[in-house]
């Protein structure tokens, strides 16, 4: 892998020290635990009422159907189910274990028809024996710093997308709405050279993946557009990453890249998506959806008929650019600390993967940090419990 050093920031920002870690970036780590963003619930139903919103409107034919799409817009669902869903299912699924003494990889037991994260891959990088820990106990608290986080990413998205929440009643609907938010985010892109937060599902090697790229750029005038994808992290002091934290967040924007190519070389296996996520391809869609379809120039009736019209805005997207861009900026006003351009390493990613799903698969048991990184339990919340650390017995609150 080019291992490129963080580009400096312009001349006007002065020199910025490299830290091992801040508060701020543990919260990063520690909302890698979060699944994603935008994944499901095995079944819920929102309340949000649907509303219109005024927005450009873009005509694109392509040889499968002619398609109008609105861009900056945006649909979504309250998530805070998820979580719910999560405590849930581990719960249903660790009594189902035992009684049935069959032990379960971590990936059947808490990501059986949810899909892997992107982040699920990254936490697991950072320490597969907090992942696991945090599987079996609980994810940490949401902190300060991460909230401010997730905020300055949806500040971002709020600035080329509009949301408008529409109503769902049940998984396939949920599904549904994930689907038209990436055909109407492919076509920002394709029509005005941005998009952010575009929700990622794949089938990579044998194992379904779940992901949401923070950004998305594609220049307008070049002869040949290539995607660029691109990552933000704030930070709360004015430091940059340490390397490990770095390398973090390298194989975040790789994994989103090995994703999105995935899928944009149609090897999107429809029969196997429905089976595994358990749904039914002729459920008829909510009518939030179907008239939000409609009006975005898609019309559907099933989730069949949007996975077609998926499949079909995928077609049109080339592969995304080897090189990958994270940026870092101060999270009290947003000001630039630094970029870190570097290139895609397919050995090294798929090496990345390959380790971390022998893990994930039950093929061998979680490791700890590696001795150089040990300052990483410094910041652990399940210091007390571990084995390279255990101080007390007691599970922390
Ligand atoms: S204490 Fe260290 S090794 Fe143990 S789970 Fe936490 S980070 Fe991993």
């Amino acid at each position: 892998m080019t291992d490129s050093p963080i580009k400096s920031p312009p001349d006007d920002i002065p020199e910025i020290p490299v830290e091992i870690v801040s508060e701020e970036e543990m919260a990063l780590i520690e909302a890698a635990f979060s699944a994603t963003r935008c994944s499901l619930p095995s079944s819920f139903i929102s309340s949000a009422a649907s509303s219109s919103s005024s927005h450009s409107r873009l005509s694109l034919v392509s040889s499968v159907s002619s398609i109008t799409f609105h861009s900056k817009r945006r649909l979504s669902v309250c998530s805070e189910a998820h979580t719910v869903g999560d405590i849930e299912d581990s719960g249903r699924l660790g009594a189902a274990q035992k009684k049935s003494k069959v032990p379960q990889s971590l990936l059947d037991r808490f990501r059986r028809r949810k899909g892997l994260a992107i982040t699920d891959l990254t936490a697991s990088e950072w320490c597969e024996k907090q992942m696991e820990f945090s599987l079996l106990y609980g994810k940490p608290r949401r902190t300060k710093a991460m909230k401010a986080g997730s905020d300055r990413h949806a500040k971002l998205e709020e600035e080329v997308i509009k949301k408008v929440k529409v109503r769902v009643k049940a998984v396939e609907d949920a599904w549904g709405l994930k689907l038209m938010n990436f055909i109407v985010g492919s076509n920002q892109l394709l029509f005005e050279g941005l998009t952010r937060e575009l929700p990622l599902v794949g089938l990579v090697d044998g194992v379904w993946m779940v992901g949401v790229i923070d950004e998305i750029r594609m220049p307008l005038t070049e002869e040949i557009r290539t995607p660029s994808l691109v990552d933000t992290k704030t930070r709360v002091q004015a430091s940059l990453p340490s390397e490990p934290q770095r390398r973090n967040g390298r194989l975040q924007l790789m994994c989103y890249k090995y994703l999105w190519d995935n899928i944009v070389a149609d090897s999107f296996p429809s029969d196997h998506f429905f089976d595994f996520f358990g749904l039914n391809p002729l459920h008829v869609l909510s009518e939030d959806i179907i008239e939000h379809a409609a009006s975005s120039g898609f019309p559907v009736k099933t989730l069949e008929d949007l996975v077609t019209c998926f499949r079909n805005a995928c077609c049109l997207m080339p592969s995304a650019h080897d090189q990958l861009l994270l940026r870092y900026e101060l999270q009290e006003d947003h000001s630039l600390l630094g970029e870190d351009k570097f290139a895609y390493d397919s050995d090294w990613l798929k090496s990345q993967i390959q380790c971390c799903l022998e893990f994930w698969m039950g093929n061998r048991e979680a490791r700890y940090v590696p001795t150089e990184e040990r300052w990483k339990c410094r910041y652990c919340k399940f210091a007390s419990v571990c084995p390279t650390n255990a101080s007390t017995n007691s599970m922390p609150s």
